[in-house]
């Protein structure tokens, strides 16, 4: 940080934070690991929307990427197992002036959090939700993951994973209130930085899924996509994911989708005509329950004890 800089909590006018004002502990993913891109992105995005480090949290639950909170030098708080959501829904209702950032993983999100996922996305408080997919769980050695593909051998499915995976992104797709869904790649830092971006400046709950490699146990599930950019389809529109148009160019297999339609966007999801990364779906008018959770936050402390008293003294015998 350059300016004069009073206080941590209260920084002077005119003070300008830099990378390493929001660079906390070294990170100890392992080398090669897709969450240390995401790492980089979130900082960059920090730094160049100049997001107070002292009016940001970053919050998850448990797994490898929900150590995130320990890398950047901003608020944090890391859960529970699946927990990572009601947590910042709490942080949310109570501290509306905050930015919040969300780390989960695919067993975090989509196994024991799966009701938090569901009830998070219809609430739609005002966060980035960041779904990390491995398809793995790597901090617990890889046991099957519910978006683990079907045959991928695991030291919990030795024989090959026996379900089909969960879609992250049909999922949320069909739960109501949905706001703002889309997808991107841990390996293009452009693409992922504009997403995370776009998700930060939405009103509502942003759910991006990562695809996110681990070199450790999911070292190729990508390959396909990552040795053939045609694999991929690129969804652009004025108002999806801004790429600008040389990042645009590496992306053979493009389309214009409009993310207010989201019949489409489900069919994109699919993935039939390629891997889509971009926004699938934006909902600006979406119900909020944030706007309605903070009400009456203003309310003197007295006020409201003596409101609670009046209703405790209703059921006096
Ligand atoms: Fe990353 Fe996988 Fe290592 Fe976990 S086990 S830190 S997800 S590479």
């Amino acid at each position: 940080m350059y300016g004069v800089k009073t206080d941590w909590f209260e920084p002077s006018p005119g003070c300008h934070y830099d990378l390493e004002d929001y660079e906390s502990l070294e990170a100890r993913w392992c080398p090669g690991c897709g969450d240390h891109a995401v790492l980089t992105a979130i900082q960059r995005i920090c730094r160049d929307e100049q997001l107070p480090p002292h009016e940001t949290v970053v919050v998850s639950g448990i797994g490898c990427s929900s150590r995130f909170p320990h890398y950047m030098k901003t608020y944090g708080f890391h859960g529970l197992h699946g927990r990572a959501l009601p947590l910042a829904e709490g942080v949310r209702s109570r501290r509306p002036d905050l930015n919040i950032f969300v780390a989960t993983g695919d067993g975090d999100c989509c196994s024991i959090g799966a009701g938090h996922w569901i009830h998070a996305i219809r609430y739609n408080m005002k966060m980035v939700v960041m779904l990390f997919d491995n398809n793995v769980y790597g901090l617990t050695k890889n046991q099957t993951s519910p978006t683990s593909s079907h045959g991928q051998r695991t030291n919990t499915h030795p024989r090959g994973a026996w379900l089909q995976p969960i879609d992250p992104i049909q999922t949320t797709l069909g739960i109501t209130n949905a706001s703002f869904v889309a997808q991107t790649i841990d390996w293009h830092p452009a693409h992922l930085t504009a997403t995370l971006r776009a998700a930060h400046k939405h009103d509502g709950l942003s759910f991006v899924r990562i695809l996110q490699r681990c070199p450790h146990y999911t070292d190729d599930i990508f390959d396909f996509a990552r040795n053939d950019a045609s694999k991929i389809l690129l969804m652009t529109h004025p108002d999806g994911v801004e790429v600008p148009a040389a990042v645009a160019k590496g992306f053979p297999n493009a389309t214009s989708h409009d993310p207010s339609n989201i019949d489409e966007a489900r069919r994109l999801a699919c993935g039939e005509d390629g891997l889509p990364i971009g926004l699938f779906y934006r909902n600006p008018d979406a119900q909020r329950y944030d706007l309605f959770s903070i009400e009456g936050l203003a309310t003197p402390r007295a006020e409201k004890i003596a409101a609670v008293r009046r209703v405790l003294d209703g059921y006096r015998v």
